[in-house]
């Protein structure tokens, strides 16, 4: 297992870096995150000792559940995103494990999540600041979480604004769709909705540069639409048990 594991992380960062250069990025701009749910410690750690860096769990139970095997001695160094749908009362929970959480899709978890950075921050007594990253619904598919396109500005700096709070970027989950002229839509609408906030210029907005998006099976068209963060299960850890 631990084989095959370095084995595709070494062809999906190849992935990474062909798609980069075809649109004359330097690959070194698109980090990859590794979408762990439902996989064993063994295996998450198996992609660490294989060179990952970063993580995102998106179930607060899994975060939670792992985050002890994780946090041991000997177990390289490396970043836990939240990338799942937050509910409020897990809010505390998972502050505990993770620096960032990308799926802020409403200003009333913005301001839970900011209370919360307060808190933990006069209680470690470091104050430092959550990072966040806004959720953008860019498909318009109406299972899928996020801010509406066209709320997102505003959204964006409302949440900016929050003093425990700062604003890293967006997400997206881009469009379930075989029509790679609807999956880079998406991913270009999530690149508009950073442009025009960048653009706004209001205060808190200036790191607001992550675009998080893109998946084992359209990395590419992500990568193409600007994207400096990928998340990638499958491709890395193989398919997952049906849930
Ligand atoms: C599972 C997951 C991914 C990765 O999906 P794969 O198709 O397995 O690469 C990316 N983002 C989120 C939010 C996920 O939950």
């Amino acid at each position: 297992m631990e084989h095959q594991i370095a084995e595709n992380l070494a062809v999906v960062r190849r992935r990474i870096a062909d798609a980069a250069r075809v649109v004359g990025r330097d690959p070194s701009e698109v980090r990859l995150l590794l979408a762990v749910k439902t996989q064993p410690v063994a295996a998450i750690r198996a992609a660490l000792d294989a060179g990952a860096d970063l993580l995102g769990h998106n179930r607060a139970q899994e975060l939670v559940a792992t985050g002890p095997a994780l946090a041991e001695a000997g177990v390289p160094p490396h970043e836990m995103h939240f990338i799942g749908h937050l509910q409020s009362n897990k809010v505390n929970q998972v502050l505990r494990w993770a620096t960032c959480v990308q799926t802020v899709d409403t200003l009333r978890l913005a301001e839970r999540l900011d209370a919360a950075a307060a808190r933990r921050g006069a209680a470690e007594g470091d104050g430092a600041p959550l990072d966040v990253m806004v959720q953008v619904n860019t498909s318009g598919e109406a299972t899928k979480a996020g801010v509406e396109p066209d709320r997102a500005t505003e959204l964006a700096i409302a949440v900016a604004a929050l003093p425990h709070l700062r604003l890293r970027g967006f997400m997206t989950i881009g469009a379930n769709s075989p029509d790679v002229d609807v999956v880079r839509d998406s991913y270009e609408t999530l690149a508009a909705v950073r442009a025009r906030v960048l653009a706004a210029g209001a205060p808190g907005t200036g790191e607001a540069t992550e675009l998080s998006m893109g998946m084992s099976g359209d990395l590419e068209l992500a990568v193409a639409a600007g994207a400096t963060m990928v998340r990638v299960g499958t491709a890395v850890f193989g398919a997952r048990p049906p849930a």
